[in-house]
């Protein structure tokens, strides 16, 4: 079982796949799975998206800088959001973020981030990286990074990487294992490719699952075959 993860979730866990906002069941699922495991023990930091509310490219009557800003103050929303439906549930959690000053953000200090890990709190960080034209993607690999979490766990809506489109083949197939190096020969995609980078450089593997398959993310974390791990070359 790993002992810390760093999770990466879409904004779309809390809307459902392209809708906008706060969905109550999506959000019934979304504490269900994360629940079942804080209760394992697991030391869980959370990367959140905006994707139920903007993402920089469907923004694009704005400057890119400007659309971009406004993305990451949806993650900011979205860190709130969800660090309060955990805290109402029972779970402890804290929101960190080193790109405003506001009471319901700690800021982002390593030491401090150890000590509520170390409390057993849920760590969300908001914000993105602070930069303009990166995704949450490169954020979680940064962050996973920065917290020498044991895995980068990416959870998308499809179970996993395939050797080639399964919506265009019939005879796709998920890969199951694959190094860092061989993704790259063979040209998939698993990440943004910033993100990439860092996991590579920095040996993070990477977990890519189907979050709303039930289970599957606290299948990933005790280490039961599921999605496609990604380890380093
Ligand atoms: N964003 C950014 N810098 C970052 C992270 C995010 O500018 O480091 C912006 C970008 O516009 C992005 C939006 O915030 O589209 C929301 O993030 P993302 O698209 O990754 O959300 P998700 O698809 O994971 O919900």
């Amino acid at each position: 079982m790993y002992k810390r993860v760093l999770l990466k979730l879409s904004g779309e866990v809390f809307s459902g796949e392209g809708n906008k906002g706060f969905v109550k069941d999506r959000i019934d699922y979304l504490l269900g799975e994360l629940k079942s495991v804080v209760e394992h023990g697991v030391e869980m930091g959370i990367v959140i998206g905006a994707g139920n509310l903007f993402r920089g490219a469907e923004l694009s009557a704005l400057r890119a800088k400007a659309a971009d800003q406004i993305g990451m103050l949806g993650t900011l929303i979205n860190a709130i959001y969800l660090k309060e439906i955990l805290v109402n549930n029972g779970i402890k959690a804290v929101a960190i973020s080193s790109s405003v000053n506001s009471p319901s953000f700690e800021p982002h200090k390593y030491d401090l981030i150890e000590r509520y890990f170390a409390t057993n709190h849920v760590v969300i960080f908001g914000g993105g990286t602070t930069l303009p034209y990166f995704t949450t993607d490169t954020a979680a690999a940064i962050r996973a990074i920065e917290i020498d979490a044991d895995v980068l766990i990416k959870a998308t809506k499809v179970d996993g990487v395939y050797n080639r489109d399964p919506k265009l083949y019939t005879d796709a197939n998920r890969i199951g294992k694959i190094t860092f190096k061989e993704a790259i020969e063979k040209g998939l995609k698993i990440m943004d490719k910033e993100a990439f980078s860092l996991c590579q450089r920095y040996k993070k593997p990477v977990i890519v699952i189907n979050f709303f398959v039930p289970n599957s993310l606290l299948s990933a974390i005790i280490g039961e075959k599921t999605g496609t791990l990604v380890l380093p070359d």
